[in-house]
C-alpha cells in the first residue's frame, strides 16, 4: 500500500470517530451528562399487600405491627402475613408493608398473575380504580377486596435535590439502563419526586429476574420521555 493509500485510508478513519463522537453526544440525554448524576440503586419489590386498617383489623383483629424498616422513611414490613387466593391458585405467607392505608392493594408480578388467574393489569400504587378483586385470609379469618390487585409499574422514588441534579421532574417518564449480568433498558420508568422519599428504583420480580438483578445492580438514566 502507497503513503497516499494509507493517508486516504487514514482520513476516512478519522472522518467516521468524528462523526461517531458528533452523533453520540447529539443523542445522549441532559440527564447523563448533568453534573454530580450517578447510579441509582436498585430494589426489587417482591409481592406484598398494602391494608386499609378497617381490612388489617378484620383479618387479624388489631392494627399492623412492625417488622423492620424499609427503604423508604416511614414504610415498613409488619409482622402479619396473608394468603392471598385468586380462582386458579394460592400463594402463602404473603409480606404485608406498613403503615396502613385508605385502601387495600395487592401488588404481584405477571408471573403470580397467571398462577392465581387473575388478570392484574400494570398501574402505579395508589391507581386501583376498576382492577380485579383477590381473596385474603389470616389463620383465622378471610376478607374479599373487590378491586385493588395490580401489577406494580416500575418507578424511582427520589428527592427534590436528587430531581434537580438528574435534570427530571415528578411525573416524568425516563429510561433506565440496568448495569447487571443481563443488562436490560427500562423503557417508561415513572419519576416520583416528594422530599419524603429516598433515592431508589423499584421494579418487580419479574423484572428483576429479566435482567439478572442483585443487590449490586444500578440504574442509570439513559433518555427523558417527558411527561
Ligand atoms: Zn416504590
Amino acid at each position: 500500500m502507497n503513503e497516499q493509500a494509507i493517508k486516504k485510508m487514514l482520513g476516512e478513519v478519522l472522518r467516521c470517530v468524528v462523526e461517531e463522537v458528533a452523533r453520540q453526544s447529539r443523542g445522549a440525554c441532559p440527564a447523563q451528562n448533568a453534573e454530580g448524576d450517578g447510579p441509582i440503586p436498585v430494589e426489587l419489590s417482591a409481592r406484598h399487600v398494602h391494608l386499609s386498617e378497617k381490612d388489617a383489623i378484620a383479618l387479624f383483629g388489631a392494627p399492623l405491627t412492625h417488622a423492620r424498616d424499609l427503604s423508604q422513611p416511614g414504610q415498613f414490613l409488619c409482622n402479619e402475613r396473608v394468603r392471598i387466593v385468586g380462582p386458579k391458585g394460592v400463594m402463602d405467607n404473603v409480606a404485608i408493608l406498613g403503615p396502613s392505608r385508605g385502601h387495600s392493594q395487592v401488588e404481584i408480578s405477571k408471573t403470580d398473575a397467571r398462577v392465581l388467574g387473575i388478570d392484574a393489569p400494570v398501574r402505579q400504587s395508589g391507581d386501583i380504580a376498576g382492577t380485579p378483586g383477590i381473596i385474603l385470609s389470616s389463620k383465622t379469618e378471610t376478607i374479599g377486596l373487590t378491586e385493588g390487585v395490580i401489577v406494580a409499574s416500575r418507578h424511582i422514588h427520589m428527592t427534590p435535590e436528587d430531581a434537580a441534579r438528574f435534570g427530571v421532574s415528578d411525573g416524568e417518564l425516563v429510561d433506565v439502563s440496568l448495569n447487571s449480568d443481563r443488562p436490560v433498558v427500562l423503557c417508561d420508568t415513572l419519576v416520583r419526586v416528594s422530599p419524603k422519599f429516598s433515592l431508589a428504583m423499584h421494579i418487580d420480580a419479574d423484572e428483576g429476574n429479566a435482567s439478572g438483578w442483585n443487590k449490586k445492580v444500578a440504574g442509570t438514566i439513559v433518555a427523558r420521555k417527558g411527561k
